[in-house]
C-alpha cells in the first residue's frame, strides 16, 4: 500500500524567509499558515511523502489511540466536514490517506522536498541568518527555521552483539517496509510491550507460524473498541464541531474524555468498580479520566491499576502468564498507556509464547535468532518495537548550531531546556513544534500542533509589523519555565516510572521528565498571555528583512 508520492526534486532557492524540517502534520500546517502570511517557505523531509509518523509506522495493527473525529485538523471547516473516517479508531493507511488528501487540497507539495535530510542548522550571528544544509547537497539561507521533527521520529534499535550476523529478517516498528511484510509460515520474535508492539503481536500473530514475545516491562493496556464509524456518530461531531473542537482545546489532554471529576479515593466499592468498568466499556485511553486524582495520589492509582490487572487475570487463561503480563512496576497512566484490539487474549493462542527478559536480559542475536538467559531461540524473523529517542532524539541528531558555536546536543546534554517548549535561548529564530516543554505527548497532538503552529504565525507576523526579525527567550524566562514544568511534574505520580516521557529508556540520556504536564488549555492560555503581553520573557531586536501580508 505505498502511498509515497514522490515529487521530482525540483530547484531549491538560496535564500528563503524560513526553513521547515519535517512534512507531517505540523510541518503541512506550519507550510499553509506561512503562505497565508505571505512568507516565502520550504519544507524538507527525509520520507518519500507527506505524513511524518504516519508515514514511516507502517507495522501491521497501526492504529491511531485518539478517536478519529478528533484527530483531524480543525483550522479548516472543509476538510472536517468533507473527510469521511470509516473506522472510529482510524488505521495508519487511513491517516496516511488523509494527509494525502490534505497536501492535495492546500497544494502543499510544490514547496516540499522529499527523500532529503536536513543535515545541519547553523545560526550566523552577523548576519542573524540560518544557513541549512541537507544530504542532497541544498545550502539555503534562512531567516527562521521550524522544527516540525515530531515527537517520536528517531527509532531506536539496541545495541545487541551479533545484529549484523542474523541470517533472517528485521524490522522496526518505526521504519516498516512500504510493501508490507508476510510472516505467514514464520517464527518470529518480538522485542518489547509498548503500544507499538501491542497493537502488531495480534495481527502478527494471527499470520505467523509462531510468535515469541519478549517482555522486559509489562504496560497496561485498555481495550480500545473500536469498529466502522457509525454514520450518525460522524454526523453529530461534524454538526457540533466548532463547540467540540473548542471543548478539546481547552481541556487537560486536547481530547474529550468526558473526564469525572471525582476522587477515586473518596469513592467507596461497588461504586467505583462500577466507574471502571463504564470506562473499560466504553475503552481507550479515557479510562484514566474515570476519577480525578488517578495521576495524583498513589492510592487512587492503585485501585484503577488493581482494576487492569483484575482484567489480564480473566482474560488471560495460564495463571502464570497472565501475572507476567500485569504490570506492577508503575503507577498506570505514568508509562503512556496502551490501546489494544485483543491484545491479551493473543496470549492464549498455542503460537505466542513469552518470555521475560526482565532479569535475564537479551544478550545477543545470533545467526539464528536470539539468546536470552543463555538460551537461543530460533526465528525467521525479528520485530524490534523498541521505541524511540523520544522528544529530543530528532533534533539533537540534526546538527543544530547556535550562537558562539554552541550545538544544541550540548545544551541540552543535561535534558531539554526551553521557554514554552517553542524556543530555546542561544538559538533565535528557530522554533519547535511540540518541543520538550510543551504539553506535546500528552495531548491529542493535532490539537497541540495546531495550537504550536497559530502561535508561531501570529509571533512572525508580529514580528514584522514591529519591524524586528530577530527573537530569542531570555535564560532567565526559560529557566522559571524549566523550573515551572519540573515543579508540575512532581506534583503528579509520573516522575515515579522509568518511562520514555522521563528519556529512561536511552543508556545515558537524563531522566528529565520532558514534557509539560499542565494541561493543554492552561498551557494555551499562558502561551496566549504571554504573546499579549508583548511576547514577555523572549528578546525582540533587529532590523526586519522580512515581510509579511496583512493577515
Ligand atoms: P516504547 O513505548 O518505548 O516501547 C518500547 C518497548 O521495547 C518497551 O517495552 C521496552 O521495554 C522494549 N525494549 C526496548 N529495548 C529493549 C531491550 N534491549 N530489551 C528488551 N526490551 C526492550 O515504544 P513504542 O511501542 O514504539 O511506542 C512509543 C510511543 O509512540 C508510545 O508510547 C505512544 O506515545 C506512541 N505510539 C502511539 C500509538 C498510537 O497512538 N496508537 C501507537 C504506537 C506508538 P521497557 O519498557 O522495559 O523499556
Amino acid at each position: 500500500m505505498p502511498q509515497a508520492t514522490e515529487t521530482p526534486r525540483t530547484a531549491v532557492p538560496q535564500e528563503i524567509d524560513v526553513v521547515i524540517v519535517g512534512a507531517g502534520f505540523g510541518g503541512m500546517y506550519m507550510l499553509h499558515r506561512l503562505r497565508g502570511l505571505g512568507l516565502s517557505a520550504i519544507v524538507f523531509d527525509t520520507a518519500g511523502g507527506v505524513g511524518g509518523t504516519w508515514y514511516w509506522n507502517r507495522y501491521p495493527g497501526a492504529r491511531c489511540d485518539v478517536e478519529s473525529m478528533q484527530y483531524s485538523y480543525s483550522f479548516s471547516e472543509q476538510l472536517q466536514q468533507e473527510w469521511q473516517w470509516s473506522e472510529v479508531f482510524a488505521g495508519q493507511p487511513e491517516i496516511l490517506r488523509y494527509a494525502n488528501h490534505v497536501a492535495d487540497r492546500l497544494d502543499l507539495r510544490r514547496d516540499m522536498r522529499f527523500e532529503t535530510r536536513v543535515t545541519e542548522a547553523v545560526f550566523d550571528e552577523a548576519t542573524r541568518r540560518w544557513s541549512v544544509r541537507t544530504d542532497r547537497g541544498d545550502a539555503i539561507r534562512a531567516t527562521y527555521c521550524v522544527m516540525a521533527t515530531g515527537c517520536l521520529s528517531a527509532a531506536r534499535m539496541p545495541d545487541f552483539a551479533g545484529l549484523a550476523s542474523f541470517k533472517g529478517s528485521t524490522y522496526h516498528t518505526g521504519h516498516w517496509p512500504h510493501e508490507g511484510v508476510d510472516f505467514s509460515g514464520l517464527r518470529v520474535g518480538v522485542i518489547g510491550t509498548g503500544s507499538s508492539a501491542i497493537q502488531s503481536i495480534p495481527v502478527i500473530a494471527a499470520q505467523a507460524a509462531h510468535v515469541t514475545v519478549f517482555q522486559r516491562t509489562p504496560n497496561f493496556s485498555i481495550p480500545s473498541r473500536n469498529g466502522p464509524m457509525p454514520d450518525a456518530y460522524a454526523q453529530s461531531w461534524k454538526d457540533d464541531y466548532i463547540a467540540r473542537r473548542a471543548e478539546a482545546r481547552a481541556s487537560r489532554n486536547g481530547i474529550l474524555a468526558y473526564p469525572n471529576d471525582q476522587p477515586a479515593i473518596d469513592t467507596a466499592e461497588p461504586e467505583r468498580s462500577a466507574i471502571y468498568e463504564q470506562r473499560w466499556a466504553s475503552g481507550g485511553t479515557t479510562f484514566m479520566a474515570a476519577f480525578n486524582d488517578l495521576i495524583f495520589n498513589q492510592a487512587s492509582n492503585d485501585t484503577a491499576a488493581e482494576f487492569v490487572r483484575g482484567k489480564i487475570r480473566q482474560m488471560v487463561k495460564d495463571p502464570a502468564r497472565a501475572e507476567l503480563l500485569a504490570p506492577t512496576s508503575h503507577p498506570i497512566g505514568t508509562k503512556r498507556i496502551c490501546v489494544d484490539t485483543d491484545y491479551y487474549l493473543t496470549y492464549n493462542r498455542a503460537n505466542v509464547d513469552l518470555v521475560d527478559v526482565r532479569d535475564a536480559p537479551i544478550e545477543a542475536v545470533t545467526p539464528d535468532g536470539l539468546r536470552v538467559g543463555g538460551k537461543d531461540h530460533a526465528f525467521d524473523a525479528i520485530v524490534f518495537a523498541t521505541g524511540f529517542d523520544a522528544m529530543t532524539g530528532a533534533l539533537t541528531r540534526m546538527g543544530i548550531v547556535g550562537r558562539g558555536g554552541e550545538t544544541l546536543a550540548e545544551k541540552w546534554q543535561a535534558g531539554p531546556r526551553s521557554y514554552l517548549g517553542l524556543m530555546t535561548s542561544g538559538f533565535p529564530n528557530l522554533f519547535m513544534i511540540t518541543g520538550p516543554g510543551s504539553p506535546s505527548v500528552l495531548s491529542n497532538m493535532m490539537v497541540s500542533i495546531e495550537q504550536h503552529v497559530d502561535w508561531i504565525s501570529d509571533c512572525l507576523a508580529h514580528l514584522a509589523k514591529r519591524r524586528v526579525d530577530c527573537m530569542e527567550p531570555s535564560l532567565a524566562a526559560e529557566n522559571d519555565w524549566v523550573r515551572h514544568v519540573n515543579d508540575v511534574a512532581d506534583t503528579t505520580l509520573y516522575p515515579r516510572a522509568a518511562s520514555w516521557y522521563m528519556g529512561a529508556n536511552i543508556a545515558g540520556k537524563p531522566r528529565v521528565f520532558m514534557p509539560y504536564i499542565g494541561g493543554v488549555g492552561a498551557y494555551r492560555q499562558t502561551c496566549e498571555e504571554i504573546a499579549a503581553n508583548g511576547y514577555h520573557g523572549f528578546e525582540l531586536t533587529g532590523p526586519a528583512k522580512v515581510a509579511v501580508a496583512a493577515e
